[in-house]
């Protein structure tokens, strides 16, 4: 049995645009809409330390800009409709100022995985009570459990692992496997544990096993393949939006700096003749790729003899309706096969222990 885990980076751009209304609010109440009618879970990683910026900006001029009342809200509400609402952090935010065009940020502080392990500890900390604050109000007991990493970047671990396992979360779900990044965040996921299987993660490298380990790794869906199976129209809709919304930070760090026509020519290359991770990405890749991962992942682990769970990542900013009508036949397809596929979340795993 192969459990379906939908998963949601709840965040603006990641420049700092937009807004969170727009780009948040009203494509998750849909999403939720959607997936309530096939009984279907969401699990809501809420980027805490924005959200806590747009309740700072409420608090000290009064105009709720943006929207931290509706945020708090769906968040309550979706909890309490027995979806799930998880940690995510763009440490970046911390020490972000409001401009006309949006959050100004410190992108010194962007990659967690590189902050001092006191500074993470405060990151982590400080984000996870803010969230069981504002679920407070709605949800006495709620905690979070599962924490995601901005720029799923959470190498080195060690900072990271301290801090979750001081705090009392009990997961992570940022590593994919056959995952790179270099730049702005440095991570290298290639030999990650599993594609899928979820496993006790080494407090040092969360890509590898640890038994002992307090901390359980979820790993995005992945697997390694070529460019060519990425072609969808919502992927090209998200580098439409990448190319709008470009991150402000220093050139060298992003990789942005100009191209020389000898870089592109190697750029092009490793493009071409390598191949690379391939998330299921709910946003982004067409039903029938993702269905047709769903369907390698229970050929290989359909007769486990317990539930594996196949994590699918998603961003309500990139929720269009081509996207919903997508998703649309995905979600028929799982409820048609439930004798293979079942709906859920990271609690069906974590409720034992
Ligand atoms: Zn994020």
């Amino acid at each position: 049995m192969i459990t379906v885990i939908f998963s949601l980076d709840y965040e603006i751009h990641g420049n700092g645009e937009g807004d969170p209304l727009e780009l948040m609010v009203a494509p998750t109440d849909r999403l939720i809409s959607q997936l309530n009618k096939f009984g279907a879970k969401l699990s809501i990683f809420a980027e805490a330390a924005e959200i806590a910026k747009f309740k700072t900006y409420k608090d000290d001029t009064g105009l709720d800009r943006f929207h931290y009342d509706k945020i708090v809200q769906q968040l309550h509400s979706a909890y309490g409709a027995g979806h799930e609402v998880e940690l995510h952090i763009h440490p970046s935010y911390d020490h972000a100022e409001s401009r006309q065009r949006g959050w100004m940020q410190d992108w010194s502080e962007y990659d967690l995985a590189a902050l001092s392990a006191q500074r993470t500890r405060d990151m982590i900390a400080g984000s996870k009570h803010f969230l069981e604050q504002l679920m407070a109000a709605a949800h006495p007991g709620y905690r979070a459990s599962v924490f995601r990493a901005c720029n799923l970047s959470v190498m080195p671990s060690g900072n990271i692992a301290d801090a979750l396992i001081a705090c009392g979360m009990r997961a992570d779900s940022s590593v994919f496997k056959y995952g790179q990044s270099h730049g702005l965040v440095n991570f290298d996921y290639t030999d990650a544990e599993s594609e899928t299987l979820p496993w006790p993660a080494d407090q040092k490298n969360f890509c590898h096993r640890d038994a002992t380990s307090p901390l359980t790794e979820f790993p995005i869906y992945a697997e390694h393949r070529w460019i060519t199976a990425f072609l969808s129209l919502n992927r090209l809709f998200r580098l439409y939006q990448s190319y709008r919304h470009q991150l402000a930070a220093p050139a060298h760090k992003t990789n942005g700096d100009r191209l020389s026509g000898q870089s592109i020519a190697a750029k092009l290359k490793q493009l071409l003749l390598q191949k690379h991770a391939w998330k299921a990405d709910f946003n982004q890749a067409s039903a029938r790729q993702l269905i047709a991962a769903l369907e390698r992942a229970h050929g290989k682990y359909g007769n486990h003899e317990t539930p594996v769970p196949f994590v699918l990542i998603g961003h309500p900013k990139l929720f269009n309706s081509h996207n919903q009508r997508q998703l649309e036949h995905l979600l028929h397809f799982i409820q048609r096969h439930p004798d293979k596929y079942r709906f859920g979340g990271y609690g069906d795993f974590l409720k034992n222990g």
